[in-house]
C-alpha cells in the first residue's frame, strides 16, 4: 500500500460520466513506477458545476486535470492561459494549475502524434494523411497532424458539413492543407488512392459494433500507414484487415497512453514509461469487460 500523506501530489480526470475510464489506473501505475509520490482520482462533475469543480482542485493545490466529455470546450473559459495545442483546435484536455494560475494544453493530438512516431515509426511530415471523421477525436489529431508538418489532410466524414467545418478551421491556420469529402465509396476510394496513411476517428469498429469499419480496406496497400483512435476492441475490423494487406497499423490505446505521457510531463517533468502506461490501461480495459 502506497503511503499517501499531505505531501502527495494529486491529480484528477474531470467529466461526465467517468465511471468507465482506465485513466487512473494507468496514471497511478505510472507513478508508482517514476517513484513520484502522486495520486490520480476520477471526478465526475456536472457541466452546471463545472468551474466549482475546478476552483476546488485549485484550492486543493491539484497539480492538474485531465478533461473530457463533455467539459473540453467549456472548460477553455476559466483558464489564464492557452498552450498552441488547445487554441488551435478550441478543446482542453489537460490543465496545469501553477502560481495560481491555470494553463490549459490539448495532449490529444499531440499524444497521438508522438505514438505515431514512436510506437508506429512513422512520421506525418510531408505526408498526406485520410482522416475518417470529423467529430472531437479528429479535431484534436487533425490540428496536431497539421501541427506536425502534414502535408495534407484528407476529412472524409458521413456529415459532410462537418468535414467542412473542420477543414475550415484547419485552412484558416494552415491555408491550403485540408480538404472535406462526404463518406461516399468514390470519395474514399480517392482518398486512400492519394493518402499516406489514414487515421479512423469515427465510432465505428467500437464495441458493441465491431464488424464496422469506415473505409474500404481491400483499397489499402502495404505503403498505408493505418492508426484507429478506437481502442475497444484493441484491434479493430479495419486494424485486422490493415494488418493483413501489409500495413504498419497503431492501436487506439497508443493515443490514450501518449496523451497520458504528455499530461504527466506537463504536471511532472518527468517522462513516463510508455510500455508501463500502456500494459497498465490494458489489463484495466480487460477488467472492465
Ligand atoms: P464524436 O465527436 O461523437 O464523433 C464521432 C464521429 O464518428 C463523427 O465523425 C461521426 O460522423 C462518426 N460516426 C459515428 N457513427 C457513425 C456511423 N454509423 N457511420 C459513419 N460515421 C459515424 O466522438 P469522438 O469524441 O470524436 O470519439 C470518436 C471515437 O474516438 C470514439 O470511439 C472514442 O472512444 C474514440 N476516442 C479515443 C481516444 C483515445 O485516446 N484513443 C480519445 C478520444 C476519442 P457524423 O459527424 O456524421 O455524426
Amino acid at each position: 500500500m502506497r503511503d499517501i500523506s499531505s505531501k502527495t501530489k494529486l491529480a484528477a480526470l474531470i467529466g461526465w460520466p467517468v465511471g468507465h475510464s482506465v485513466s487512473p489506473a494507468m496514471h497511478n501505475t505510472a507513478y508508482e513506477d517514476l517513484g513520484f509520490d502522486g495520486l490520480y482520482v476520477a471526478l465526475q462533475i456536472p457541466s452546471e458545476s463545472l468551474e466549482q469543480g475546478v476552483r476546488a482542485m485549485q484550492l486543493f493545490g491539484f497539480m492538474g486535470c485531465n478533461v473530457t466529455i463533455p467539459h473540453k470546450k467549456e472548460v477553455m473559459a476559466f483558464m489564464d492561459e492557452l498552450d498552441d495545442s488547445a487554441q488551435a483546435c478550441g478543446a482542453v484536455n489537460t490543465v496545469l494549475f501553477r502560481d495560481g494560475k491555470l494553463k490549459g494544453y490539448n495532449t490529444d493530438g499531440t499524444g497521438f502524434v508522438r505514438g505515431m512516431r514512436e510506437k508506429g515509426g512513422f512520421d506525418p511530415a510531408g505526408k498526406t494523411g485520410l482522416i475518417a471523421g470529423a467529430g472531437g477525436a479528429a479535431l484534436g489529431v487533425a490540428f496536431a497532424l497539421a501541427a506536425a508538418g502534414t502535408g495534407k489532410l484528407l476529412i472524409v466524414n458521413r456529415t459532410v458539413s462537418k468535414a467542412e467545418a473542420l477543414a475550415s478551421e484547419l485552412n484558416k491556420k494552415y491555408p491550403g492543407i485540408a480538404e472535406a469529402f462526404a463518406l461516399t465509396e468514390d470519395n474514399e476510394s480517392t482518398a486512400i488512392k492519394r493518402s499516406d496513411y489514414v487515421v479512423n476517428t469515427t465510432n465505428l469498429g467500437m464495441m458493441p459494433n465491431v464488424d464496422t469499419v469506415a473505409i474500404d480496406t481491400s483499397l489499402l496497400e502495404a505503403r498505408h500507414f493505418v492508426s484507429d483512435v478506437v481502442y475497444a476492441p484493441l484491434e479493430t475490423r479495419l486494424l485486422r484487415e490493415a494488418k493483413a494487406r501489409g500495413c504498419r497499423t497503431m492501436n487506439g490505446i497508443w493515443m490514450l497512453v501518449y496523451q497520458g505521457l504528455e499530461a504527466i510531463r506537463i504536471w511532472t517533468g518527468l517522462d513516463a514509461s510508455p510500455l508501463v502506461m500502456h500494459d497498465a490501461a490494458v489489463a484495466a480495459l480487460k477488467d472492465r469487460q
